[in-house]
Parts: structure tokens; sequence; C-alpha cells
């Protein structure tokens, strides 16, 4: 299947917090967007595996992505290197989306600095031919997608553009609120997190009214982007 977009992942919930509602969106308009995620999240301190699949399952449904694939890297110590760029190329091989979406280009957590590092390096290897590759032992064309951006996880950092995600804030809440082993919850018995403190839902959402007010929306999700962005009139710019 060819996507529209690709949502690259260092763990099971990031593409939600970074980018839910944009992916929502995007289902919404009638085109296809994936997520695939670099590790099971095993290392988190809440939750378990299965828990995990299944919730990030449940999050997939409600924002209508097309594809979901977990690539079963190792939380915490998956590399930028060779063995996992071939994996990362195989799956944009696969799907050839014009549009990636990856992790945070710095963030509090290590993996999605280095998420974000993994995908900006396989979207450009990707389109090298010399570069082989094979899925279910078919030998694969390369494949370069025309964008890469990065959303914004935990740690703020200034977008290069904001998206009016007004309409499906909801949708991403929910697809947010479906990992429940992750997030607050007032009968959960687990120890509490970072992200699982009542305090993260409150920045949540105030992350998105600030992002969404700046551009004149009611919420917005911001990227950043490696290249200056090119527009074809002013009137480009709302
Ligand atoms: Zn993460």
């Amino acid at each position: 299947m060819k996507l529209d977009i690709l949502v690259l992942a260092a763990h099971p919930d990031d593409a939600e917090l970074g980018c839910g509602a944009t992916i929502a969106k995007h289902a919404a308009l009638g085109q296809k967007v994936g997520i695939v995620d670099f590790t099971r999240g095993e290392l988190g301190t809440r939750g378990s595996v299965p828990e995990r699949d299944q919730e990030a399952s449940e999050a997939s449904r409600i924002l209508g992505v097309a594809i979901r694939e977990n690539l079963n890297f190792r939380d915490g110590f998956f590399q930028n290197d060779e063995a996992h760029q071939r994996e990362v190329i195989r799956i944009i091989r696969k799907y050839k989306p014009e549009i990636v979406i990856a992790n945070a280009v710095y963030d509090r957590h290590p993996d999605h600095g280095k998420g974000s590092g993994l995908s900006f390096d396989s979207c450009f290897y990707s389109g090298l031919t010399k570069i082989e590759t094979t899925d279910a032992g078919v030998k694969q064309a390369a494949w370069r997608p025309k964008h890469l951006y990065h959303f914004i996880q935990s740690q703020f950092i200034m977008p290069d553009f904001i998206v009016d995600v007004s309409d499906y804030w909801e949708k991403k809440m929910n697809a947010v609120r479906a990992f429940k082993s992750q997030f607050y919850s007032a009968d959960s018995t687990e120890p509490e997190t970072f992200i699982s403190s009542p305090g993260f839902m409150k920045l949540l959402e105030a992350r998105g009214q600030e992002l969404g007010f700046s551009i004149g929306a009611t919420y917005g999700e911001g990227f950043t982007v490696r290249k200056t962005i090119g527009v074809n009139t002013l009137n480009d710019i709302r």
C-alpha cells in the first residue's frame, strides 16, 4: 500500500502525543496515513508490552490510520546505524510516503532525538539506488519522501509551522487516553511518572492552545523542518 503520510516514532504513543490531531485531520481528508513505531516501549515504567500493543491498536482505530507496524527495535538501546537504517529504509520503500513525520529533533527522552536522526538519515539513504534492500524476498526500488517534518514532544521547540487542528483535538486526546497504562488515571496503582502526572495532560492541552492561538485557531500542532519552506505565493500563508 502506498501512503500519503508515514509517521515514524520511537515509542508507541509518540505519534499520538506529537501529531495525533494532524494524523486524524489528514485521514479525514481521505489521505492514507500510517504509523510505524520503532520499539514496543518495553522499558516504560508503567504498563506491559501486550497492554501497549492493544492500546496502540485502539489509538490507531480512533485516528483512522491505514496501517500500523512495529519494528521491534530495542527500547532505549536502538541505534542510528546501518542495521537499523536498512530496516527503516525497507519501511519507507514499502510504503512510498510523500511525507514523513518523525520524532522531535531533541527532547527529554534520548530515544526521541535518536529516532529523529535515524528517520532523517534513512529518508535520504532510501533514495540512493545503490543501497539494495528487499521486503518479503522482493527487491525494492529506491524512494525518497518529498518532505520530512519533526513534531514537538515534551521539551518545547519553536515550530517552523503550525497546523490548525481545532476540529481534531478531541480525537487526538481520545487517542492519547487510549494509552491507559501510560497517562494519568485516578485509580491507577502504578508508580507516577513524568507523563502519567495530572500536570502532563494539562501541558498537552496548554501547548495545543498556545500553538493554536498563535495562528488564530483554537488548537494547533507545531512542526520543525530542516530545510527552507517554499510557498507558491504570499497568499499561501494564513
Ligand atoms: Zn517516546
